[in-house]
Protein backbone atom coordinates (compact mmCIF):
# COMPACT_ATOMS: atom_id res chain seq x y z
CA UNK A 1 0.00 0.00 0.00
CA UNK A 2 1.28 3.65 -0.81
CA UNK A 3 0.41 6.79 1.57
CA UNK A 4 -0.81 8.35 -1.34
CA UNK A 5 1.79 10.74 -2.41
CA UNK A 6 2.08 13.89 -0.49
CA UNK A 7 -1.32 14.05 1.20
CA UNK A 8 -1.07 12.56 4.87
CA UNK A 9 -3.57 10.05 6.52
CA UNK A 10 -6.52 11.33 7.07
CA UNK A 11 -8.97 9.99 9.72
CA UNK A 12 -12.90 10.58 8.91
CA UNK A 13 -15.60 9.47 11.56
CA UNK A 14 -19.06 8.75 10.61
CA UNK A 15 -22.11 6.88 11.53
CA UNK A 16 -21.49 3.01 11.52
CA UNK A 17 -23.70 1.18 9.33
CA UNK A 18 -22.31 -2.14 8.52
CA UNK A 19 -19.92 -4.10 10.73
CA UNK A 20 -16.41 -5.67 9.55
CA UNK A 21 -13.02 -4.32 8.22
CA UNK A 22 -12.30 -3.52 4.66
CA UNK A 23 -8.80 -2.18 2.91
CA UNK A 24 -8.68 -1.68 -0.51
CA UNK A 25 -8.43 1.14 -3.18
CA UNK A 26 -10.96 3.38 -3.26
CA UNK A 27 -13.85 3.90 -6.60
CA UNK A 28 -15.31 6.83 -6.42
CA UNK A 29 -18.57 6.64 -7.76
CA UNK A 30 -19.31 10.61 -9.29
CA UNK A 31 -23.02 11.31 -8.49
CA UNK A 32 -22.43 15.31 -8.33
CA UNK A 33 -24.83 17.33 -11.13
CA UNK A 34 -22.45 19.62 -12.98
CA UNK A 35 -23.19 22.87 -13.00
CA UNK A 36 -24.53 24.89 -16.45
CA UNK A 37 -24.59 27.87 -18.21
CA UNK A 38 -28.24 29.32 -19.32
CA UNK A 39 -28.13 28.63 -23.40
CA UNK A 40 -30.70 29.23 -25.56
CA UNK A 41 -30.88 27.62 -28.87
CA UNK A 42 -32.66 28.93 -32.47
CA UNK A 43 -36.18 28.48 -32.83
CA UNK A 44 -35.80 26.40 -35.96
CA UNK A 45 -33.69 23.62 -33.57
CA UNK A 46 -36.02 23.57 -30.60
CA UNK A 47 -37.84 20.13 -31.88
CA UNK A 48 -34.53 18.67 -32.59
CA UNK A 49 -33.46 19.42 -28.54
CA UNK A 50 -37.18 18.41 -27.53
CA UNK A 51 -36.40 14.85 -29.19
CA UNK A 52 -32.96 14.57 -27.93
CA UNK A 53 -34.43 15.28 -24.12
CA UNK A 54 -37.13 13.09 -24.75
CA UNK A 55 -34.75 10.59 -25.91
CA UNK A 56 -31.99 10.85 -22.59
CA UNK A 57 -35.56 10.56 -20.77
CA UNK A 58 -36.12 7.22 -22.44
CA UNK A 59 -33.16 5.69 -22.19
CA UNK A 60 -32.44 6.74 -18.09
CA UNK A 61 -35.97 4.53 -18.31
CA UNK A 62 -34.84 1.73 -20.37
CA UNK A 63 -31.47 1.79 -18.31
CA UNK A 64 -33.15 1.66 -14.11
CA UNK A 65 -35.55 -0.85 -15.79
CA UNK A 66 -32.83 -3.08 -16.51
CA UNK A 67 -31.57 -2.74 -13.23
CA UNK A 68 -34.91 -3.05 -11.10
CA UNK A 69 -35.54 -6.45 -13.93
CA UNK A 70 -32.19 -7.75 -12.54
CA UNK A 71 -33.56 -7.65 -8.68
CA UNK A 72 -35.18 -10.83 -8.38
CA UNK A 73 -37.34 -10.35 -5.26
CA UNK A 74 -40.17 -8.32 -6.38
CA UNK A 75 -41.45 -7.46 -3.19
CA UNK A 76 -38.10 -5.97 -2.23
CA UNK A 77 -37.26 -2.54 -0.69
CA UNK A 78 -34.93 -2.10 -3.97
CA UNK A 79 -37.34 -3.21 -6.34
CA UNK A 80 -39.93 -1.02 -4.92
CA UNK A 81 -37.75 2.03 -5.00
CA UNK A 82 -36.46 1.55 -8.28
CA UNK A 83 -40.15 1.76 -9.48
CA UNK A 84 -40.84 5.02 -7.65
CA UNK A 85 -38.11 6.22 -9.77
CA UNK A 86 -39.36 5.25 -12.88
CA UNK A 87 -42.48 6.66 -11.90
CA UNK A 88 -40.58 10.17 -10.93
CA UNK A 89 -39.48 10.05 -15.02
CA UNK A 90 -43.05 9.63 -15.70
CA UNK A 91 -44.23 12.24 -13.30
CA UNK A 92 -45.05 14.91 -15.15
CA UNK A 93 -43.64 17.64 -13.22
CA UNK A 94 -39.74 16.56 -13.67
CA UNK A 95 -40.40 16.13 -17.64
CA UNK A 96 -43.27 18.44 -18.98
CA UNK A 97 -41.83 21.36 -17.31
CA UNK A 98 -38.55 20.49 -18.97
CA UNK A 99 -40.05 20.18 -22.34
CA UNK A 100 -42.10 23.26 -21.59
CA UNK A 101 -39.27 25.22 -20.89
CA UNK A 102 -37.36 24.59 -23.83
CA UNK A 103 -40.33 25.43 -26.44
CA UNK A 104 -41.09 28.61 -24.49
CA UNK A 105 -38.32 29.90 -23.51
CA UNK A 106 -36.00 28.20 -26.64
CA UNK A 107 -33.86 26.89 -23.47
CA UNK A 108 -30.89 24.26 -24.05
CA UNK A 109 -32.95 20.93 -22.53
CA UNK A 110 -29.61 19.78 -20.03
CA UNK A 111 -30.04 23.76 -18.63
CA UNK A 112 -34.05 23.59 -18.47
CA UNK A 113 -34.35 20.07 -16.93
CA UNK A 114 -31.10 21.31 -14.32
CA UNK A 115 -33.51 24.16 -13.30
CA UNK A 116 -36.59 22.35 -12.92
CA UNK A 117 -34.73 19.30 -11.02
CA UNK A 118 -32.95 22.51 -9.03
CA UNK A 119 -36.40 23.95 -8.15
CA UNK A 120 -37.81 20.46 -6.85
CA UNK A 121 -35.11 19.89 -4.91
CA UNK A 122 -34.81 22.91 -2.95
CA UNK A 123 -38.27 22.33 -2.12
CA UNK A 124 -37.67 19.27 -0.65
CA UNK A 125 -34.83 20.34 0.80
CA UNK A 126 -37.14 22.34 2.58
CA UNK A 127 -39.28 19.50 4.13
CA UNK A 128 -38.64 19.19 7.51
CA UNK A 129 -39.94 15.42 7.86
CA UNK A 130 -36.75 13.58 7.07
CA UNK A 131 -38.58 10.77 5.64
CA UNK A 132 -39.76 13.08 2.64
CA UNK A 133 -36.89 14.96 2.56
CA UNK A 134 -34.85 11.72 1.63
CA UNK A 135 -36.76 11.33 -1.02
CA UNK A 136 -34.72 14.03 -2.53
CA UNK A 137 -31.87 12.28 -2.57
CA UNK A 138 -34.02 10.17 -5.23
CA UNK A 139 -34.83 12.82 -7.06
CA UNK A 140 -31.15 13.68 -6.98
CA UNK A 141 -30.02 10.59 -8.52
CA UNK A 142 -32.43 10.21 -11.24
CA UNK A 143 -31.47 14.03 -12.58
CA UNK A 144 -28.09 13.05 -12.42
CA UNK A 145 -28.74 9.52 -14.68
CA UNK A 146 -30.60 12.25 -17.22
CA UNK A 147 -28.39 14.56 -17.22
CA UNK A 148 -25.23 12.51 -18.52
CA UNK A 149 -27.24 10.79 -20.89
CA UNK A 150 -28.41 13.95 -22.21
CA UNK A 151 -24.45 14.50 -22.53
CA UNK A 152 -23.81 11.46 -24.46
CA UNK A 153 -21.70 10.50 -21.22
CA UNK A 154 -21.76 6.84 -19.50
CA UNK A 155 -23.06 6.84 -16.14
CA UNK A 156 -20.48 5.96 -13.94
CA UNK A 157 -21.82 2.43 -12.90
CA UNK A 158 -21.05 -0.30 -10.14
CA UNK A 159 -21.61 -3.04 -12.31
CA UNK A 160 -18.26 -1.68 -14.51
CA UNK A 161 -16.11 -2.77 -11.64
CA UNK A 162 -13.82 -6.06 -11.74
CA UNK A 163 -11.39 -5.45 -9.41
CA UNK A 164 -12.56 -5.41 -5.41
CA UNK A 165 -12.61 -1.90 -4.36
CA UNK A 166 -14.02 0.39 -1.51
CA UNK A 167 -17.23 2.62 -3.57
CA UNK A 168 -16.51 6.82 -2.03
CA UNK A 169 -19.90 8.32 -3.04
CA UNK A 170 -22.18 11.16 -2.03
CA UNK A 171 -24.79 8.66 -1.67
CA UNK A 172 -25.52 5.28 -3.46
CA UNK A 173 -29.25 5.38 -5.44
CA UNK A 174 -30.93 1.66 -5.57
CA UNK A 175 -29.76 1.20 -8.60
CA UNK A 176 -26.48 1.60 -7.14
CA UNK A 177 -26.81 -1.08 -4.41
CA UNK A 178 -28.55 -3.45 -6.68
CA UNK A 179 -25.43 -3.55 -8.44
CA UNK A 180 -23.18 -4.09 -5.29
CA UNK A 181 -24.86 -7.67 -5.39
CA UNK A 182 -23.10 -8.35 -8.17
CA UNK A 183 -20.06 -6.79 -7.91
CA UNK A 184 -16.68 -7.01 -6.13
CA UNK A 185 -17.23 -4.39 -3.95
CA UNK A 186 -15.54 -4.53 -0.22
CA UNK A 187 -17.29 -2.02 1.31
CA UNK A 188 -18.64 1.46 0.90
CA UNK A 189 -18.21 4.86 2.02
CA UNK A 190 -20.99 7.85 2.09
CA UNK A 191 -21.56 11.90 2.55
CA UNK A 192 -25.06 11.26 3.50
CA UNK A 193 -27.44 8.67 5.61
CA UNK A 194 -27.96 7.55 9.03
CA UNK A 195 -28.43 4.04 10.79
CA UNK A 196 -31.62 3.73 9.28
CA UNK A 197 -31.34 4.64 5.76
CA UNK A 198 -31.60 2.44 2.83
CA UNK A 199 -28.23 2.28 2.37
CA UNK A 200 -27.22 1.26 5.34
CA UNK A 201 -29.52 -1.33 5.98
CA UNK A 202 -28.77 -2.91 2.26
CA UNK A 203 -24.83 -2.98 3.70
CA UNK A 204 -26.02 -4.81 6.57
CA UNK A 205 -28.24 -7.03 4.70
CA UNK A 206 -25.39 -8.11 2.13
CA UNK A 207 -22.61 -7.86 5.20
CA UNK A 208 -20.87 -5.40 3.46
CA UNK A 209 -18.65 -3.05 5.77
CA UNK A 210 -19.79 0.34 5.19
CA UNK A 211 -20.01 3.92 6.96
CA UNK A 212 -22.38 6.19 6.43
CA UNK A 213 -23.01 10.10 7.26
CA UNK A 214 -19.12 11.46 6.72
CA UNK A 215 -20.04 14.71 5.37
CA UNK A 216 -17.35 15.36 3.55
CA UNK A 217 -15.56 11.91 2.43
CA UNK A 218 -15.70 12.69 -1.29
CA UNK A 219 -14.38 16.32 -0.83
CA UNK A 220 -11.50 14.89 1.17
CA UNK A 221 -10.70 11.77 -1.16
CA UNK A 222 -8.71 12.11 -4.18
CA UNK A 223 -8.74 9.10 -6.81
CA UNK A 224 -6.86 7.18 -6.99
CA UNK A 225 -5.81 6.13 -3.07
CA UNK A 226 -6.15 3.48 -0.38
CA UNK A 227 -9.66 3.65 2.00
CA UNK A 228 -9.82 1.74 4.87
CA UNK A 229 -13.52 1.09 6.63
CA UNK A 230 -13.79 0.04 10.17
CA UNK A 231 -18.12 0.12 10.01
CA UNK A 232 -18.16 -1.44 13.66
CA UNK A 233 -16.41 1.89 14.59
CA UNK A 234 -17.50 4.14 11.74
CA UNK A 235 -14.43 5.16 10.85
CA UNK A 236 -12.38 5.60 7.54
CA UNK A 237 -8.90 5.39 6.69
CA UNK A 238 -7.74 7.50 3.51
CA UNK A 239 -4.36 7.44 2.39
CA UNK A 240 -3.58 5.04 5.52
CA UNK A 241 0.40 4.07 6.34
CA UNK A 242 1.48 0.91 6.00
CA UNK A 243 1.48 1.00 9.92
CA UNK A 244 -2.11 1.41 10.05
CA UNK A 245 -2.70 -1.10 7.55
CA UNK A 246 -1.04 -3.47 9.22
CA UNK A 247 -3.31 -2.53 12.45
CA UNK A 248 -6.54 -3.04 10.45
CA UNK A 249 -5.33 -6.35 9.08
CA UNK A 250 -5.62 -7.80 12.40
CA UNK A 251 -8.76 -6.35 13.16
CA UNK A 252 -9.97 -8.17 9.91
CA UNK A 253 -8.94 -11.02 10.92
CA UNK A 254 -10.04 -11.14 14.28
CA UNK A 255 -13.88 -10.11 13.03
CA UNK A 256 -13.55 -12.97 10.41
CA UNK A 257 -12.73 -15.43 13.37
CA UNK A 258 -15.77 -13.57 15.15
CA UNK A 259 -18.32 -13.98 12.36
CA UNK A 260 -16.79 -17.57 11.27
CA UNK A 261 -17.12 -18.88 15.04
CA UNK A 262 -20.18 -17.40 14.99
CA UNK A 263 -21.81 -18.45 11.98
CA UNK A 264 -21.50 -22.22 13.65
CA UNK A 265 -22.64 -21.75 16.62
CA UNK A 266 -25.84 -20.41 14.66
CA UNK A 267 -26.42 -23.73 13.35
CA UNK A 268 -26.41 -25.66 16.72
CA UNK A 269 -29.25 -26.26 18.91
CA UNK A 270 -29.25 -24.80 22.25
CA UNK A 271 -28.97 -27.79 24.64
CA UNK A 272 -27.42 -27.65 27.97
CA UNK A 273 -25.16 -30.20 29.05
CA UNK A 274 -27.70 -32.11 30.68
CA UNK A 275 -30.29 -31.60 28.17
CA UNK A 276 -32.47 -28.73 28.75
CA UNK A 277 -33.29 -27.11 25.37
CA UNK A 278 -33.76 -23.34 25.53
CA UNK A 279 -34.84 -21.49 22.53
CA UNK A 280 -32.98 -18.33 21.60
CA UNK A 281 -34.83 -15.84 19.12
CA UNK A 282 -34.36 -11.82 18.20
CA UNK A 283 -35.15 -8.52 18.54
CA UNK A 284 -36.02 -6.76 15.48
CA UNK A 285 -37.65 -3.44 14.51
CA UNK A 286 -37.50 -3.60 10.87
CA UNK A 287 -38.46 -6.10 8.53
CA UNK A 288 -35.54 -5.94 6.99
CA UNK A 289 -33.55 -7.42 9.91
CA UNK A 290 -35.49 -10.76 9.47
CA UNK A 291 -32.85 -12.23 7.03
CA UNK A 292 -29.93 -11.45 9.12
CA UNK A 293 -31.86 -12.79 12.62
CA UNK A 294 -32.51 -16.07 10.60
CA UNK A 295 -28.54 -16.39 9.60
CA UNK A 296 -27.36 -15.76 13.20
CA UNK A 297 -29.96 -18.87 14.00
CA UNK A 298 -33.13 -16.80 15.87
CA UNK A 299 -35.52 -19.39 15.83
CA UNK A 300 -38.26 -16.53 15.95
CA UNK A 301 -38.77 -13.13 16.93
CA UNK A 302 -39.34 -12.79 20.41
CA UNK A 303 -39.44 -8.86 20.19
CA UNK A 304 -40.71 -6.91 17.03
CA UNK A 305 -40.64 -2.88 18.25
CA UNK A 306 -43.43 -1.68 16.06
CA UNK A 307 -42.91 1.78 17.16
CA UNK A 308 -40.27 2.46 14.28
CA UNK A 309 -43.25 2.07 11.86
CA UNK A 310 -44.61 5.52 13.08
CA UNK A 311 -40.88 7.47 13.19
CA UNK A 312 -39.61 9.98 10.75
CA UNK A 313 -43.18 10.07 8.65
CA UNK A 314 -46.62 12.65 8.03
CA UNK A 315 -48.73 10.53 8.93
CA UNK A 316 -49.98 7.33 11.19
CA UNK A 317 -49.28 4.12 9.36
CA UNK A 318 -52.81 2.83 7.75
CA UNK A 319 -53.89 -0.84 8.60
CA UNK A 320 -52.68 -2.18 5.39
CA UNK A 321 -49.46 -0.56 5.85
CA UNK A 322 -48.67 -2.36 9.57
CA UNK A 323 -50.42 -5.40 7.53
CA UNK A 324 -48.20 -5.91 4.42
CA UNK A 325 -45.03 -5.14 7.28
CA UNK A 326 -46.09 -7.62 9.47
CA UNK A 327 -46.50 -10.47 6.71
CA UNK A 328 -43.11 -9.96 5.02
CA UNK A 329 -41.26 -10.71 8.38
CA UNK A 330 -44.27 -13.27 9.24
CA UNK A 331 -44.06 -15.32 5.90
CA UNK A 332 -39.64 -15.26 6.62
CA UNK A 333 -39.96 -16.92 9.18
CA UNK A 334 -42.64 -19.65 8.23
CA UNK A 335 -44.04 -21.70 10.97
CA UNK A 336 -41.41 -19.93 13.77
CA UNK A 337 -43.14 -17.54 16.14
CA UNK A 338 -42.77 -13.85 15.85
CA UNK A 339 -44.16 -11.88 18.67
CA UNK A 340 -45.22 -8.19 17.47
CA UNK A 341 -44.99 -5.84 20.11
CA UNK A 342 -48.04 -3.23 20.10
CA UNK A 343 -47.22 0.59 19.95
CA UNK A 344 -44.62 1.20 22.73
CA UNK A 345 -44.42 4.87 21.95
CA UNK A 346 -43.25 7.38 24.87
CA UNK A 347 -40.35 7.19 27.26
CA UNK A 348 -37.37 7.22 25.11
CA UNK A 349 -39.46 6.50 21.86
CA UNK A 350 -41.09 9.09 20.10
CA UNK A 351 -42.65 9.46 16.83
CA UNK A 352 -42.91 12.71 14.83
CA UNK A 353 -46.74 13.08 14.30
CA UNK A 354 -48.42 11.57 17.18
CA UNK A 355 -47.85 14.74 19.68
CA UNK A 356 -47.59 13.47 22.97
CA UNK A 357 -48.07 15.83 26.03
CA UNK A 358 -44.78 17.43 27.38
CA UNK A 359 -44.27 15.83 30.57
CA UNK A 360 -42.88 15.85 33.76
CA UNK A 361 -41.84 12.05 33.84
CA UNK A 362 -42.18 10.81 30.28
CA UNK A 363 -41.30 7.56 31.36
CA UNK A 364 -44.22 7.40 33.62
CA UNK A 365 -46.79 8.96 31.70
CA UNK A 366 -49.25 8.51 28.89
CA UNK A 367 -47.39 6.36 27.01
CA UNK A 368 -47.86 2.32 25.30
CA UNK A 369 -50.51 0.59 26.41
CA UNK A 370 -51.67 4.00 28.46
CA UNK A 371 -51.81 6.13 25.59
CA UNK A 372 -53.24 3.01 23.18
CA UNK A 373 -55.85 2.38 25.69
CA UNK A 374 -56.70 6.12 25.42
CA UNK A 375 -56.27 6.40 21.52
CA UNK A 376 -58.37 3.41 20.41
CA UNK A 377 -58.94 3.40 16.87
CA UNK A 378 -54.72 4.14 16.57
CA UNK A 379 -54.72 0.89 18.65
CA UNK A 380 -57.48 -1.36 16.81
CA UNK A 381 -55.78 0.03 13.95
CA UNK A 382 -52.70 -1.98 14.38
CA UNK A 383 -54.42 -5.02 16.13
CA UNK A 384 -56.65 -5.80 13.62
CA UNK A 385 -53.22 -5.49 10.84
CA UNK A 386 -51.67 -8.27 13.59
CA UNK A 387 -54.87 -10.56 13.41
CA UNK A 388 -54.58 -10.44 9.96
CA UNK A 389 -50.73 -11.51 9.54
CA UNK A 390 -51.60 -14.00 11.80
CA UNK A 391 -53.13 -16.20 9.19
CA UNK A 392 -49.60 -16.84 7.79
CA UNK A 393 -47.23 -18.42 10.41
CA UNK A 394 -47.48 -18.38 14.25
CA UNK A 395 -47.87 -14.68 15.44
CA UNK A 396 -48.64 -14.06 19.12
CA UNK A 397 -49.36 -10.31 20.36
CA UNK A 398 -48.00 -9.04 22.97
CA UNK A 399 -48.89 -5.73 25.47
CA UNK A 400 -45.64 -3.35 26.96
CA UNK A 401 -46.13 -1.57 29.77
CA UNK A 402 -48.58 -3.70 31.81
CA UNK A 403 -49.40 -2.22 35.20
CA UNK A 404 -51.97 -4.49 36.83
CA UNK A 405 -54.74 -7.07 35.54
CA UNK A 406 -57.17 -4.11 34.88
CA UNK A 407 -55.25 -2.57 32.02
CA UNK A 408 -54.57 -6.49 30.60
CA UNK A 409 -58.52 -7.04 30.74
CA UNK A 410 -58.98 -3.59 28.60
CA UNK A 411 -56.32 -3.89 26.30
CA UNK A 412 -57.97 -8.08 25.79
CA UNK A 413 -61.21 -6.35 25.03
CA UNK A 414 -60.20 -4.15 22.05
CA UNK A 415 -58.73 -6.92 20.74
CA UNK A 416 -62.55 -8.66 20.75
CA UNK A 417 -63.35 -5.50 19.37
CA UNK A 418 -60.76 -5.60 16.10
CA UNK A 419 -61.68 -9.33 16.17
CA UNK A 420 -65.50 -8.87 15.54
CA UNK A 421 -64.93 -5.80 13.40
CA UNK A 422 -62.66 -8.37 11.16
CA UNK A 423 -65.08 -11.07 11.10
CA UNK A 424 -67.98 -8.54 9.96
CA UNK A 425 -65.11 -7.75 7.06
CA UNK A 426 -65.48 -11.33 6.71
CA UNK A 427 -61.55 -11.33 7.21
CA UNK A 428 -59.40 -13.98 8.52
CA UNK A 429 -57.63 -13.96 11.20
CA UNK A 430 -56.38 -16.96 13.73
CA UNK A 431 -58.92 -17.36 16.77
CA UNK A 432 -56.14 -19.35 18.64
CA UNK A 433 -53.17 -16.43 18.41
CA UNK A 434 -51.74 -16.02 21.85
CA UNK A 435 -52.06 -12.59 23.55
CA UNK A 436 -49.37 -12.30 25.92
CA UNK A 437 -47.42 -9.40 28.11
CA UNK A 438 -44.32 -7.94 28.55
CA UNK A 439 -43.51 -7.57 32.16
CA UNK A 440 -41.55 -4.57 33.20
CA UNK A 441 -43.34 -2.88 35.96
CA UNK A 442 -42.89 -4.08 39.56
CA UNK A 443 -46.40 -3.98 39.94
CA UNK A 444 -46.69 -6.22 37.28
CA UNK A 445 -44.25 -8.99 38.59
CA UNK A 446 -45.23 -8.53 42.08
CA UNK A 447 -48.63 -10.18 41.01
CA UNK A 448 -47.23 -12.33 37.86
CA UNK A 449 -49.13 -14.98 39.41
CA UNK A 450 -52.36 -13.31 38.78
CA UNK A 451 -51.83 -12.05 35.38
CA UNK A 452 -50.28 -15.63 34.46
CA UNK A 453 -54.43 -16.79 34.22
CA UNK A 454 -55.12 -13.92 32.05
CA UNK A 455 -51.83 -13.66 29.94
CA UNK A 456 -50.89 -16.72 27.49
CA UNK A 457 -47.32 -15.58 27.99
CA UNK A 458 -44.83 -13.04 29.79
CA UNK A 459 -41.90 -11.78 28.46
CA UNK A 460 -39.29 -9.66 30.81
CA UNK A 461 -38.51 -6.40 30.04
CA UNK A 462 -35.83 -5.82 32.27
CA UNK A 463 -34.59 -2.56 30.81
CA UNK A 464 -37.68 -1.00 32.01
CA UNK A 465 -38.06 -3.01 34.90
CA UNK A 466 -35.00 -2.25 36.09
CA UNK A 467 -35.39 1.39 35.32
CA UNK A 468 -39.29 1.31 37.52
CA UNK A 469 -37.75 -1.46 40.18
CA UNK A 470 -34.18 0.38 41.09
CA UNK A 471 -35.68 4.49 40.30
CA UNK A 472 -32.99 4.77 37.48
CA UNK A 473 -34.21 6.56 34.23
CA UNK A 474 -32.33 4.21 31.80
CA UNK A 475 -31.26 7.39 29.59
CA UNK A 476 -29.39 9.17 32.34
CA UNK A 477 -25.85 8.75 31.93
CA UNK A 478 -25.52 10.38 35.96
CA UNK A 479 -27.17 7.97 37.20
CA UNK A 480 -26.09 4.92 35.02
CA UNK A 481 -24.05 3.32 37.63
CA UNK A 482 -27.03 2.18 39.66
CA UNK A 483 -28.64 0.64 36.89
CA UNK A 484 -27.91 -2.53 37.95
CA UNK A 485 -28.80 -5.91 36.45
CA UNK A 486 -27.48 -7.84 39.05
CA UNK A 487 -29.30 -6.38 42.07
CA UNK A 488 -30.93 -8.61 44.26
CA UNK A 489 -33.94 -6.93 43.92
CA UNK A 490 -34.04 -7.04 40.41
CA UNK A 491 -32.84 -10.94 40.47
CA UNK A 492 -35.46 -11.32 43.20
CA UNK A 493 -38.46 -9.75 40.51
CA UNK A 494 -37.30 -11.81 37.82
CA UNK A 495 -37.43 -14.94 39.89
CA UNK A 496 -41.12 -14.27 41.13
CA UNK A 497 -42.15 -13.99 37.61
CA UNK A 498 -40.42 -17.06 36.43
CA UNK A 499 -42.20 -19.18 39.09
CA UNK A 500 -45.82 -17.02 38.77
CA UNK A 501 -45.35 -18.48 34.99
CA UNK A 502 -44.33 -21.72 35.67
CA UNK A 503 -46.95 -22.67 38.54
CA UNK A 504 -49.63 -21.44 35.73
CA UNK A 505 -47.88 -23.79 32.89
CA UNK A 506 -47.55 -20.56 30.34
CA UNK A 507 -43.75 -19.92 28.68
CA UNK A 508 -42.06 -16.77 29.77
CA UNK A 509 -39.46 -15.34 27.96
CA UNK A 510 -37.07 -12.20 28.41
CA UNK A 511 -36.00 -9.83 25.80
CA UNK A 512 -34.19 -6.75 27.33
CA UNK A 513 -31.03 -6.45 26.93
CA UNK A 514 -29.93 -8.30 29.84
CA UNK A 515 -31.08 -10.97 27.95
CA UNK A 516 -28.05 -10.95 25.10
CA UNK A 517 -25.20 -10.31 27.70
CA UNK A 518 -23.21 -13.50 27.55
CA UNK A 519 -22.41 -12.65 31.26
CA UNK A 520 -25.92 -12.76 32.45
CA UNK A 521 -26.83 -16.70 30.40
CA UNK A 522 -25.59 -18.69 33.42
CA UNK A 523 -27.62 -16.78 35.80
CA UNK A 524 -30.74 -16.55 33.66
CA UNK A 525 -30.44 -20.22 33.34
CA UNK A 526 -30.34 -20.58 36.49
CA UNK A 527 -33.50 -18.59 37.38
CA UNK A 528 -34.94 -20.92 34.85
CA UNK A 529 -35.65 -18.73 31.74
CA UNK A 530 -36.14 -21.30 28.87
CA UNK A 531 -36.68 -18.51 25.94
CA UNK A 532 -34.10 -15.47 25.87
CA UNK A 533 -35.03 -12.70 22.84
CA UNK A 534 -32.08 -10.76 22.12
CA UNK A 535 -30.10 -8.54 19.17
CA UNK A 536 -29.36 -11.22 16.64
CA UNK A 537 -25.57 -10.77 16.84
CA UNK A 538 -26.22 -11.81 19.95
CA UNK A 539 -27.16 -15.41 19.81
CA UNK A 540 -24.11 -17.41 18.69
CA UNK A 541 -22.28 -16.46 21.89
CA UNK A 542 -24.89 -16.84 24.10
CA UNK A 543 -25.72 -20.05 22.73
CA UNK A 544 -21.79 -21.16 23.39
CA UNK A 545 -22.33 -20.94 27.33
CA UNK A 546 -25.64 -22.15 27.68
CA UNK A 547 -24.16 -25.24 25.61
CA UNK A 548 -21.11 -25.58 28.22
CA UNK A 549 -23.41 -24.87 31.11
CA UNK A 550 -25.10 -27.88 33.27
CA UNK A 551 -28.72 -26.17 33.82
CA UNK A 552 -28.93 -28.32 37.37
CA UNK A 553 -25.89 -26.43 38.62
CA UNK A 554 -26.36 -23.05 37.57
CA UNK A 555 -29.99 -23.32 39.53
CA UNK A 556 -28.25 -24.46 42.52
CA UNK A 557 -25.33 -22.39 42.02
CA UNK A 558 -28.02 -18.67 41.58
CA UNK A 559 -30.03 -19.79 44.95
CA UNK A 560 -26.80 -19.22 46.24
CA UNK A 561 -26.24 -15.60 44.68
CA UNK A 562 -29.62 -14.31 45.91
CA UNK A 563 -28.65 -14.82 49.49
CA UNK A 564 -26.44 -12.07 48.79
CA UNK A 565 -26.91 -8.55 49.42
CA UNK A 566 -25.50 -6.19 47.18
CA UNK A 567 -24.90 -6.39 43.10
CA UNK A 568 -20.91 -5.85 43.79
CA UNK A 569 -20.72 -9.01 45.59
CA UNK A 570 -23.23 -10.55 43.49
CA UNK A 571 -21.23 -9.87 40.46
CA UNK A 572 -17.68 -10.64 42.20
CA UNK A 573 -19.15 -14.13 42.90
CA UNK A 574 -20.62 -14.46 39.47
CA UNK A 575 -17.59 -13.94 37.65
CA UNK A 576 -15.74 -15.89 40.01
CA UNK A 577 -17.69 -19.24 39.13
CA UNK A 578 -17.78 -17.96 35.14
CA UNK A 579 -14.14 -18.73 34.99
CA UNK A 580 -13.93 -21.64 36.73
CA UNK A 581 -16.72 -22.77 34.87
CA UNK A 582 -16.18 -21.74 31.56
CA UNK A 583 -11.79 -20.83 32.08
CA UNK A 584 -11.58 -20.25 27.85
CA UNK A 585 -14.49 -17.59 27.70
CA UNK A 586 -14.01 -14.22 28.41
CA UNK A 587 -16.61 -12.25 30.04
C1 LIG B 1 -37.56 -3.57 27.92
O1 LIG B 1 -38.09 -2.62 28.47
O2 LIG B 1 -36.79 -4.38 28.47
C2 LIG B 1 -37.81 -3.85 26.49
C3 LIG B 1 -37.36 -4.94 25.92
O3 LIG B 1 -38.49 -2.94 25.77
P1 LIG B 1 -37.93 -1.50 25.30
O4 LIG B 1 -36.45 -1.53 25.44
O5 LIG B 1 -38.40 -1.38 23.91
O6 LIG B 1 -38.61 -0.56 26.26
MG1 LIG C 1 -39.78 -1.54 27.75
Amino acid sequence: MTDGGRLKMKVIRGIPASGGVAIGRGFFLNRALSSYVQSAIPREKVEEEVAAFQRAVGRSKEQIRTIRDGVKDHSSEHHQILSVHLALLEDSMLVDQTLRLIRENQYKADWAFNKVLQNLLETFHRIEDQYLRERGHDLRQIGHRVLENLAGRPVDSISSIREPVIVIAHDLSPADTAQILKSPVLGFATDVGSRTSHTAITARTLGIPAVVGLEKVTDEYHEPEDVIIDGEEGIVVLRPTPETVREYQEKRKSYLLRVREMARYSRLPTVTRDGKTLRLHANIEFPEEADGALRSGAEGIGLYRTEFLFLNRKEIPTEEEHFQTYRRVVEKFAKRPVTIRTLDLGGDKFASQIELADEMNPAMGLRAIRFCLREKEVFKQQLRAILRASVYGDVRMMFPMISGLGELREAKAVVEEAKAELRKKKVAYNKEMPVGIMVEIPSAAMIADLLAREADFFSIGTNDLIQYALAIDRVNEHVSYLYEPLHPAVLRLIRRIVEGAQDARIPVSMCGEMAGEPLYSYVLLGLGLDELSMNAMSIPLVKRILRKSVSYEAKEFVGGLLKHGTAAEIGKILRKKLEDVFPEERF
